[in-house]
């Protein structure tokens, strides 16, 4: 009997809720405590300094040496009143995680043996050189110099974790190129910010500025930290490999925003008032489809720095958990059968004066503004459907993209019926008949070509991974473990191309006497036109859509390492160089990354299953066949004949049963670790990952379907793993 499972789960019944109180009444007496805000700022800085930091952090200037001494010096004042005595550059490798090497402030004052003194030069603050030859560089830095640095990013705030300082900051190599996530990031920031402005000038001369904004809502499950111990499989993959549907699941889609469990929102709460403490504006909280699934978003901001509270606060979600007797699964796909994990990434532009470039305006002007964006965008999104695909494809979003639950393995773009009509309605405008857009009657322009826009444009399309909802896109296919950057860079970066071309195709007609209106007027109905085919309101799971998408031209590639092609195509090369975001040597070795990580994470789950085969499912399913094969040898002393042939019929057949299905199984397991011997042994990083996916992946359902088989029919005192009922609704 298995003594370890039962225990644990026992114990998960006895857990209750902890007591959570705020850390004070008003959540604005704590709010961002632990954070480097320019109000805080201005308390350790003088006037000159706090002057000179906005000019770099706004203007992107390049930071003076003895300013970032300044700097420094009141950074670690502060830090150290909120006891920190190390700090740390944090930043961003190709993992998705985070990264942080901790150093103390201590120094010898003169030299060494004399007196010890907190030191924090600007120096230090500005730039620092892990030693991070481990981490994933593609074969940039072997080339080159095992080196790499790290260099402050001013425009993300510095934040004190327990005892240290930590510093956003970009990551380089010796040479120059990026090893992260934040560099292309803040690049593609800066180059959608250029694009956007000219193309905001032809409208208001006055903008000088144009953010881009992100708001993530970021899905997780939550299960029991005894439960969670006992699968070999959650603990080392993050998923489960093998178990059986849970009888009842999703299907009474009673779960999705139902009553929070109270220990569930006793972590939910504790939770909250942790990123408050950080800064991080959390504003929703609810149950999410599956059992066990949830779901929180903040006020959405400034995308650089939205990124880097994501990733903070998926680090609070996990210490969280731990008080809570929980973990945190932040994998795309935990469980089979039901709905797996997406962040959303709400998308959109604003002007520096205040206006949403994704809302529809209220004066004919902001609307035609409005109009060329939301269609240069779905161009952009039209011409790089592939890339974006690359950009949040993994092992793990491979699960769920494409299943029957979340956005397909196709980019395509849903606008709702009001928006697809305005555009459809431009598109075959020939006069200049007043068109005119209207919300709940309150927008009603006599405007030429632009009609009737409704502001509450709330269709949703769950099915769509790109959707507009309103005042932005909804970029859905995004992973829940994903590091928002890569999705995020990719898309400003897409978007910059496409504005920098409109402009000048624009310009060029206004050169050769065209007006500015029908400049504008005449390339937006021809991108209506030329990008119809990312247009998508149907239902995305559909088979018949995957059929219609390949016919229209739409990347259909479900082969995660085929998707990463997309990265290194000529198109894809022109526009990461052209915006100045990434180079050819760079994307190739972000690409060599991507397949290098897809083969371990196939062959670290390939090595789990196989254990749990072995170490788990065959020794108990051989003891309960065992058993059965001992009752049917003890009917037979005591029966004889027809008698005891009928009283041992159904013990025989599960004992053959059993027996084909351990044998299947064996054979798989057998099967796959030769498998992977020969793989591993090709040379390209390529090849190696289309083996992985093509050779060794396919195993994992054999070994899946017998081993869930073999759960339904073996004595449920004898399985040694927590099943998918306990997992999911223990809490
Ligand atoms: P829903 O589940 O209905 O999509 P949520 O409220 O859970 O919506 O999350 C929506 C996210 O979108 C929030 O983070 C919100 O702040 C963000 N958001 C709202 N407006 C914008 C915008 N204009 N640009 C970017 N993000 C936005
Ligand atoms: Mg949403």
């Amino acid at each position: 009997m298995s003594a370890l499972r039962f225990k644990a789960v026992e114990e998960a019944f006895k857990k209750k809720a902890l007591c959570v109180t705020p850390p004070s009444k008003f959540t604005t007496d704590y709010y961002g405590k632990y954070v480097f805000t320019k109000s805080v700022m201005a308390k350790y800085l003088s006037k000159d300094i706090m002057k000179s930091l906005n000019n770099a952090i706004e203007q992107g200037v390049t930071l003076d040496s003895n300013i970032a001494d300044d700097v420094a010096t009141g950074m670690k004042m502060w830090a150290m009143e909120l006891g920190a005595t190390h700090y740390t550059h944090w930043f961003q490798p190709l993992t998705d995680g985070t990264a942080e090497k901790h150093d103390s402030f201590i120094d010898y004052a003169a030299g060494p043996g004399e007196a010890i003194i907190e030191d924090f030069s600007g120096k230090l603050l500005a730039q620092q050189e892990p030693d991070a030859s481990s981490f994933p560089n593609g074969g940039i830095r072997s080339t080159f110099e095992a080196r790499g640095y790290t260099a402050w990013d001013p425009s993300s705030p510095a934040f004190v974790v327990d005892d240290t300082l930590c510093i956003p900051t970009i990551f380089i190599s010796y040479t120059g190129e990026s090893l992260d996530l934040k560099a292309p990031l803040l690049k593609s920031i800066s180059a959608v910010d250029k694009a956007a402005t000219a193309v905001c000038q032809i409208f208001d001369p006055n903008v000088k500025k144009v953010i881009s904004y992100l708001g993530w809502e970021q899905e997780y499950f939550l299960v029991d930290e005894g439960l969670y111990a006992t699968r070999p499989d959650l603990m080392l993959t993050g998923r489960t490999l093998i178990g059986h549907e849970s009888a009842k699941n999703q299907q009474m889609e009673d779960h999705y925003f139902g009553a929070v469990p109270t220990r569930v929102a006793a972590y939910m709460k504790d939770l909250e008032f942790e990123a408050y403490k950080f800064g991080i504006p959390l504003k929703t909280r609810h149950n999410e489809v599956a059992p066990n699934q949830f779901e929180l978003a903040p006020i959405f901001g400034e995308c650089n720095l939205a990124v880097d509270q994501n990733l903070l606060v998926m680090s609070i979600m996990k210490k969280v958990a731990r008080r809570h007797s929980f973990r945190v699964l932040l994998h795309e796909k935990p469980f089979a059968g039901i709905n797996g994990s997406g962040k959303h990434n709400n998308w959109s532009l604003g002007t520096d004066t205040g206006v949403g470039l994704l809302t529809p305006g209220k004066t004919p002007e902001e609307n035609l503004q409005f109009i060329t964006f939301l269609v240069n965008i779905l161009m952009a999104v039209y011409k790089n459907n592939a890339i974006l695909k690359a950009s949040i494809m993994t092992a793990q979003n491979a699960h769920r993209l494409g299943a029957n639950e979340a956005p397909p393995a196709i980019v395509s773009a849903f606008l709702g019926t009001q928006i697809s009509a305005v555009l459809d309605k431009l598109e075959n405008s020939t006069s200049d008949e007043a068109i005119v857009m209207d919300a709940k009657k309150r927008l009603s322009l006599g405007i030429a070509h632009i009609p009737e826009v409704l502001l509450d444009n709330t269709d949703r399309n769950r099915t769509s991974p790109f959707a507009f909802t309103g005042n932005r896109f909804e970029f859905r296919a995004v992973g829940s473990s994903a590091n928002c950057s890569s999705a995020m860079a990719t898309l400003n970066t897409a978007v910059a191309a496409q504005l920098v071309e409109f402009k000048a195709t624009i310009d060029a007609k206004i050169a050769a006497g065209a007006t500015k209106q029908s400049a504008i007027f005449e390339v937006i109905k021809s991108y209506i036109k030329e990008s119809k085919a990312i247009r998508f309101d149907g239902n995305g799971y559909s088979d018949t859509w995957k059929v219609e998408a390949a016919k229209r031209g739409l990347d259909c590639e479900t082969s995660v390492p085929e998707i990463y092609k997309a990265y290194t195509t000529p198109e894809t090369v022109k526009l990461f160089e052209s915006m100045g975001v990434l180079t050819e040597k760079e994307l190739h070795a972000r690409t060599e990354v991507k397949w290098e990580t897809y083969t371990k994470w196939i062959q670290i789950e390939a090595r789990v299953l196989g254990d749990l085969s072995m170490n788990h499912i065959i020794p108990l399913a051989t003891r309960y066949q065992s058993f059965l094969l001992d009752n049917v040898s003890k009917i037979k002393t005591v029966f004889t004949g027809e008698k005891a042939d009928k009283l041992s019929t159904l013990d025989t057949a599960l004992i053959v049963e059993i027996g084909e299905r351990i044998a299947t199984i064996k054979n798989a397991v057998d099967d796959m670790v030769d498998t992977r011997r020969q793989v591993n042994k090709l040379e390209h990083e390529y090849e190696k990952a289309v083996a992985y996916h093509d050779k060794v992946l396919p195993y994992f359902d054999i070994i899946r379907y017998n081993t869930d088989k073999l759960e339904m029919i073996i004595d449920d005192e004898m399985w040694t793993l927590p099943k998918y009922r306990e997992l999911l609704f223990i809490r």
